[in-house]
């Protein structure tokens, strides 16, 4: 069976060491099997990125920019063998997969702007024949771990700009569907890249603890589940490394009296239900203001759910394709036996969808649930499944402190005409990523993206300036040059202007 092999030093490498099972989630089977990195074979990819640490430090930004040039040429010339991939390993559509690859070459424009991004700042004259400047300095090595929902975005968040800031790299993709992520990797070396710089090591916790354990990786970017970005946090930061840890979520839609109904109906269908409802920034709640407003909704999603196009996701013109794995599926249609349990009302029940040819594929259909209160476990829990909660309350304030008080702030979004509310929400809500009249409110590569509260551990975004800030050392240098030949005298008084 075809073994997916870590990138180090320029060459694939096969090491004799444990591997996992990647499945296609549509049929069940397993497809192919990735490595599992051991201590030894991560130490390999740690002494690549150290070696070509020196002379990448060294290379112009606009010859490192260079290279993204041509990658995004590749990445654009190789778009369907991509989201080939990450459909067939992750199960999203393959539009869905060329979306994701659309958004991440973005990130990849936005590296190519590295002479311009890495500019200093500079003042002349901050005293008498005194200039100061700040440099941004690369850290060094800098390893990213990312999750299995965007195999090709969230990686292209972190290492194109991670590397035109003159860093090495080494990437941790999810294990469950690496191949796309992989592929990506061997692009940037066929654009140019020196060996070295960017390095693919694949595996599980074993290859996270050594990436933090190695005293030579410098800084850590994580994209995951909540439980593991909080143990990267703190184990990176005790460890004196600089990270970033990016979170789980549970966004929140809020829909007003005067929204445009039908408008709303048909962002949520795509924002709780595209990529089967794995995405962080998926709404899995939407928060109704008046019984009014949340029968009418409830009355217009139900159609829309009905038509809903279910299948595998390799297959083109479709709207879901199944979850990851098995083990995930259990565990969303175990929340929405919870969700029925604890008195909520099913409106419409995914579990149990039959995709014809395709008896053990990990589907499951589209759930509505109403009647939602803030104690069941299908509203305080993230799902990463398709299930959308319709949450009651009778003004925009209960809406608010309902969101106020949920431990994730990664996104939310209000649906309305009143410029007022919208304005008074995108000002008071506790949330990194906010839309009006946008449901998925991710922003452009040329923004940041994060979360509040527990859907970031961490000081900076990911991404965009803070991503330059991120992975870059300011350096304030203060220089003088006397006249020459004229004698100075010492100054004990703290220097000032
Ligand atoms: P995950 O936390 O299980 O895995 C993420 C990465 O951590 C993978 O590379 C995995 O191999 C590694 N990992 C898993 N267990 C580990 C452990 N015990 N020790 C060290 N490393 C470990 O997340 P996932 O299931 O791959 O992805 C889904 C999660 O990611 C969801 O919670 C979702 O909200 C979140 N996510 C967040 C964002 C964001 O920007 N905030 C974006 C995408 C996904």
């Amino acid at each position: 069976m075809e073994r997916v092999s870590h990138f180090i030093n320029g060459f694939m490498i096969d090491a004799s060491e444990r591997v996992a099972d990647i499945f296609n989630p549509s049929t069940g089977a397993v497809t192919r099997h990735v490595g599992l990195a051991s201590q030894d074979t991560v130490k390999l990819a740690i002494d690549a990125a150290s070696a070509a640490f020196p002379a990448w430090r060294n290379t112009p930004p606009a010859k490192r920019a260079q290279v993204m040039f041509r990658f995004k040429g590749l990445l654009e010339a190789n778009e369907e063998r991509i989201a080939q991939l990450i459909s067939e390993e992750h199960g999203k559509t393959l539009e869905d997969a060329a979306g994701e690859l659309k958004r991440g070459i973005e990130n990849v424009e936005y590296a190519c702007s590295a002479p311009e991004i890495l500019k200093g700042e500079y003042n002349r004259n901050v005293g008498p024949n005194i200039d100061a400047w700040s440099d941004f300095q690369p850290i060094g090595v800098v390893a990213g771990i990312t999750p299995f929902n965007f195999p090709a975005m969230v990686p292209l968040w972190m290492f194109p700009l991670a590397i035109v800031c003159g860093n090495t790299f080494i990437l941790k993709p999810s294990e469950r569907d690496p191949s796309s992520t992989t592929l990506i990797a061997k692009l940037l070396h066929e654009a140019g890249l020196p060996k070295g710089v960017l390095n693919v090591v694949h595996g599980d916790k074993q290859a996270v603890d050594a990436l933090i354990d190695a005293p030579e990786v410098r800084a850590l970017s994580f994209v995951g589940s909540t439980p593991i970005a909080e143990y990267i946090y703190t184990e990176g930061t005790k460890r004196g490394k600089r990270v970033q840890a990016l979170g789980g979520a549970k966004n929140h839609a809020v829909i007003m009296p005067d929204a445009d109904l039908d408008n709303a109906a048909n962002a949520l269908m795509g924002a709780a239900y595209g990529s089967c409802g794995e995405r962080c920034m998926a709404i899995s709640v939407a928060v109704c203001v008046g019984d009014q407003v949340a029968d009418a909704l409830i009355t217009k999603l139900r159609p829309l759910i009905d038509t809903l196009k279910v299948g595998p996701g390799t297959q083109n013109g479709l709207d879901m394709g199944p979850l990851v794995t098995k083990a995930h599926l259990n565990k969303v249609v175990g929340y929405i036996e919870q969700g029925v349990a604890a008195g909520a009302e099913l409106v419409v029940d995914g579990r149990g969808i039959e995709i014809p040819g395709h008896p053990n594929g990990f589907f499951v259909g589209a759930c509505l649930f109403d009647h939602v209160k803030v104690e069941h476990s299908i509203y305080t829990d993230e799902i990463f499944g398709p299930v959308l909660c319709v949450v009651r309350v009778s003004d925009l304030s209960e809406a608010m402190k309902l969101i106020n008080d949920h431990e994730y702030g990664n996104g939310t979004c209000i649906f309305t005409r009143d410029g007022e509310s919208a304005r008074r929400f995108c000002d008071e809500i506790e949330v990194g990523m906010v839309g009006v009249n946008v449901p998925l409110p991710v922003p452009v590569a040329y923004h940041s993206f994060g979360g509040w509260k527990r859907s970031l551990f961490g000081d900076l975004h990911a991404y965009g300036p803070d991503g330059v800030r991120f992975y870059t050392k300011r350096k304030a240098i203060t220089q003088r040059w006397p006249k020459a030949k004229v004698q100075e005298v010492s100054q004990f008084a703290f220097p000032s202007n």
